[in-house]
């Protein structure tokens, strides 16, 4: 989730909006209208329309505390967060690294929560110091808005409370797993399972409140569910494949089956007698025995043929400063998530200068797949470092 609108940045966190965030901010204002009209005709439109303007922002505010609330949490704990994006079903905390223990976890995913019910019933406090009467209709503006904050604060943090990965409560339910049984990988697993079931009870809700007459209501609830349910598969997913590619290095998983062109060859030579006879993807291009760039069919395609004769390898080649090279002692785990950051099909493997060879994305993905396709226990895979038994 990457923000469209920036907004500034609270100790270094850049805070943003997403598009489908103004969508609900106009429902949000529309809706408050409504209700206050209702609520109170006395008043005029100008007064109703300024007040729910002012109660969405107030609201908007609140929605950003919650997750300024996870975020310095996960900075006191010394996780790096990068930014936080509002969009149509609340916010996220672009926390960068994962809590490595199951306290960090826990204290994170309750602090938004938390921040939720402390404005919640701060507000509801201050809405009775300023003779609001418990369930009866606040007479005032500034009681209207208070309560309607005080109530949908607590009900956001009652929502988030709910069990089901990755909502915060299933973080909760994560750390607690986690806690007991030691183990993050089966505590994420677990808590995934249980945002599944949750996120379908979400949909047959939704559902069932849609056919009982309860119409847009009802969609919305069951759209939630959807959201979660594809969440929550999501983050199972990523257990799978980490456990499954944890401790391997690129120097068992790259292709050796590079080639080597020399710098000054023309485009038109190099087609002729490499990419049309050898079928490979992947050409070096080294500088007095140091690789300086790699040259793709990809490359070669960006420049019109009948200027094939006049231009050189060196001029239609990626430049290494482009590229994000790796070394054969990467983790696997890290290449896939360059490769998933950049969107980049290749990463060049390069020690002292030269290139050894290539990791393609399609490789990777393949791996990934033969290897949770097995569903072998974590014990199965030998320990980090012990590489020999794949060397090529
Ligand atoms: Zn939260």
């Amino acid at each position: 989730m990457r923000s469209n609108v920036k907004l500034g940045r609270v100790s270094g966190i850049e805070i943003g909006l997403h598009y489908s965030w103004f969508i609900i901010a106009a429902l949000i204002v529309f809706s408050l209208g409504e209700h206050f009209h209702q609520v109170n005709s006395s008043w005029g439109a100008g007064k109703i329309w300024i007040i729910a303007l002012l109660t969405a922002a107030l609201f908007f505010i609140s929605l950003l505390l919650h997750e300024l609330a996870h975020s310095l949490v996960a900075q006191k704990r010394g996780l790096k967060v990068r930014a936080i994006t509002l969009f149509a079903l609340g916010g996220v905390s672009q926390i960068q690294e994962d809590a490595t223990d199951a306290k960090t976890e826990f204290w994170v995913a309750i602090a938004g929560p938390m921040a939720s019910l402390i404005i919640g019933f701060g507000c509801l406090g201050i809405a009775l110091s300023l003779g609001w009467q418990r369930s009866t209709e606040p007479q005032t503006a500034v009681t209207g808005v208070l309560v309607w904050l005080g109530y949908i604060n607590i009900a956001l943090a009652a929502f988030n409370m709910i069990p089901g990965f990755p909502l915060d409560g299933g973080r909760v339910l994560r750390s607690i797993v986690w806690a007991i049984t030691k183990n993050a990988d089966r505590s994420t697993r677990i808590a995934a399972s249980v945002g599944q079931v949750v996120a379908f009870l979400f949909i047959l809700d939704g559902i069932w409140r849609f056919f009982s007459g309860a119409g847009f209501g009802g969609l919305w609830i069951a759209f939630i569910g959807w959201f979660l349910m594809d969440a929550a598969k999501a983050s199972y997913t990523e257990v799978e494949t980490t456990a499954a590619l944890r401790g391997m290095r690129v120097s068992e998983v790259m292709s050796h089956d590079c080639v080597i062109v020399d710098r000054g060859m023309s485009l038109r030579e190099f087609v002729d007698v490499y990419l049309l006879k050898t079928g490979q993807r992947c050409f070096g291009v080294e500088d007095d025995g140091h690789l300086v760039g790699l040259v793709t069919p990809r490359d070669v395609g960006a420049i019109p043929r009948e200027r094939w004769d006049r231009t050189t390898v060196r001029e239609a080649m990626r430049p290494l400063q482009e590229l994000h090279v790796i070394t054969p002692d990467t983790p696997v785990l890290d290449a896939l998530k360059l490769v998933a950051r950049y969107d980049v099909n290749q990463l060049p493997v390069v020690a002292n200068g030269t290139l050894q060879g290539i990791v393609s994305r399609s490789h990777l993905v393949q791996l990934m797949q033969v290897r949770s396709q097995l569903r072998l226990p974590a014990a199965y895979y030998p320990p980090p470092g012990n590489e020999a038994r794949n060397h090529a």
